[in-house]
């Protein structure tokens, strides 16, 4: 049922204690106090040590791991076979592994200057079974305020990712089940201005199907949370690999560009440039298809109309609706031929030689047409003026990129962790006194109830994200604040550490355990958590 420990510096450990989550472990005991050097039920063989930090509660055997990876037995003890996470404002690159010393064998803090360190959540451990104080309280100073973190992992059993796709292709209908191996891991929702919307994960997909469906969700979570790529189906629409940061691939197609507005918005930002080359411009768009002499933008500029007309439903003046089905096509449409759109081209407004251009939202797609004497457009090489504009078109597309944002409630049991009056920290997160951040990177903490927060992890160093069995995402997670203020929130003052003692000697309640800590650099952009104001709406 266990496998060996190779060597427990090695990040490859891979084999784990057997756990298919609650229901049918098999070595279930009362949960207890973490103690790191022997095994506390009588149940289990003598040579097993139990980790409690969190549910599953493994009963690992000598020189194996648990069910997550993440803890193992050493010679009898329980030990974190990865390193707690650190940020150090003045590091360029990844620094080498760093042991923390047992209390009392010597202080390396002297190494690092404290006021530029910041101790994540990521490998920090948890405060499971919930009333534990968090692994590290660590006292610092900023602005000549006395400040605390409060540092955690946390077991979100309720998380989700809203995936953000910069794509015009039709990647299936909202509501669509959207699968990984087969399980339904989410569905498609929304499209918003570019881009098409996923969710995936969340607690029903976790809990509340198969086993499987809920193995699978974990895997989706974790592989696009640690910024790897990921194969997705949707029912009835798109097959899509995507990655964090990443040009999504549609059908197999890298997506190039995100468009540079809706058809009409198309046709407003370019009219001028339009109008000294074309008679008439159609900007084919699954959503809202503009044509120029009729909307605003080409009145305004006295263009002639054209008489030519399209399909679909007309909204306003120069804009139109439904002009094709949804596709991968011209425009999100699902056409290859832009003058399928085209009803017809009326003979008291339209003339022989008038000059048609035909482009699509990115201007990966444009024909250049002119009308012969009974009205029918004619393809015609497209003059370089013409060109010009359309690349212009494509000048001002952004690059098409997957973005993965994670969705935790943190407003749970593990506010124990940090306070013995939780909603107290609930209400300072919404008073805007306590800083939320995951892995260092800025946390949005949703308005109304709970501690509904959220992130972009390409924020979060890599591999932020590990998983437990229950099944459940494992995510770093700090609170900081004034120590006033934790002081006033009930806070485990007891268990506050400076920042010199934590580099020396790690977590409050480190008995001798071996751990090791990794120094990153802070990503660009995010600030300093310490000091920063908070995230809030
Ligand atoms: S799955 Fe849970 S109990 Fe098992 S080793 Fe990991 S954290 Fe510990």
């Amino acid at each position: 049922m266990t496998a060996r420990l190779p060597n427990r510096k090695s990040p490859m450990l891979n084999e784990h204690t057997k756990t298919d989550g609650l229901p049918d472990a098999p070595d279930l005991v009362m949960p207890q106090a973490l103690d790191r050097a022997r095994p506390r039920n009588e149940r289990m063989a003598s040579d097993k040590v139990e980790c409690n930090a969190c549910p599953v509660l493994c009963q690992i055997g000598r020189g194996r791991t648990g069910a997550c990876d993440r803890y193992a037995n050493e010679e009898g003890v329980l030990v974190r076979v990865d390193p707690v996470v650190l940020l150090q404002k003045t590091l360029d690159a990844e620094a080498l592994l760093v042991p923390f010393t047992v209390r009392g064998e010597g202080d390396e803090a002297a190494l690092v200057p404290a006021s530029s360190v910041f101790v994540t959540g990521i490998g920090a451990s948890t405060t499971y079974p919930d009333y534990k104080p968090a692994p590290f309280i660590v006292a610092s100073e900023a602005a000549g305020v006395d400040m605390v973190t409060v540092v955690t992992e946390g077991i979100f059993s309720y998380c989700s990712l809203k995936v953000k796709i910069d794509t015009d292709r039709w990647l299936g209908p909202e509501q669509a089940n959207v699968r990984c191996k087969g399980e339904v891991v989410g569905h498609v929702t929304t499209a918003e201005y570019g881009s098409q919307m996923l969710s995936l994960g969340g607690v029903h997909h976790l809990t509340g199907g198969s086993k499987k469906e809920g193995r699978v969700t974990l895997e989706v979570m974790q592989t696009l949370g640690n910024k790897k790529p990921l194969e997705l189906t949707i029912d009835g629409g798109a097959q899509l690999q995507i990655q964090a940061g990443q040009a999504p691939i549609v059908n197999g197609v890298l997506e190039q560009r995100m468009r540079v507005g809706c058809g009409s918005a198309t046709v407003g930002i370019f009219a001028r440039q339009f109008a000294g080359v074309a008679d008439e411009v159609i900007v084919v768009d699954d959503h809202i298809t503009g044509v120029l002499t009729e909307h605003q933008a080409g009145r305004c500029l006295d263009m002639k109309p054209a008489g030519i007309k399209v399909r679909g439903r007309k909204s306003t003046p120069g804009r139109y609706f439904q002009v094709a089905n949804p596709g991968t096509g011209w425009g999100g449409t699902d056409i290859a031929d832009p003058l399928s759109i085209i009803e017809t081209c009326e003979a008291d407004a339209a003339w022989p030689g008038l000059r048609l251009l035909m482009v699509s939202t990115t201007g990966e797609h444009a024909a250049w047409y002119v009308l012969d004497d009974a009205l029918v457009p004619q393809p015609q090489p497209m003059p370089e003026a013409v060109a010009q504009v359309v690349a212009r078109i494509g000048e001002n597309c952004e690059p098409s990129l997957t973005t993965v944002l994670f969705l935790g409630g943190a407003g749970g049991s593990l506010r124990a962790g940090v306070s013995e009056n939780p909603v107290l920290l609930t209400q300072a997160i919404k008073k805007s006194v306590v800083n939320v951040t995951l892995g260092g990177a800025p946390g949005y903490v949703w308005p109304g109830g709970g501690i509904t927060v959220m992130v972009d992890v390409m924020r979060m160093p890599d591999n932020s994200f590990g998983t437990v069995p229950t099944p459940a995402i494992v995510a770093p997670l700090e609170f900081t604040m004034p120590l006033a203020e934790y002081q006033r929130l009930g806070g485990h003052m007891d268990q506050v550490r400076s920042l010199a003692d934590t580099l020396a000697h790690g977590a409050w309640h480190n008995d001798g355990a071996p751990r090791a800590r990794r120094m990153l650099a802070p990503a660009p952009g995010n600030g300093w958590p310490i000091g920063q104001p908070p995230q809030l709406g």
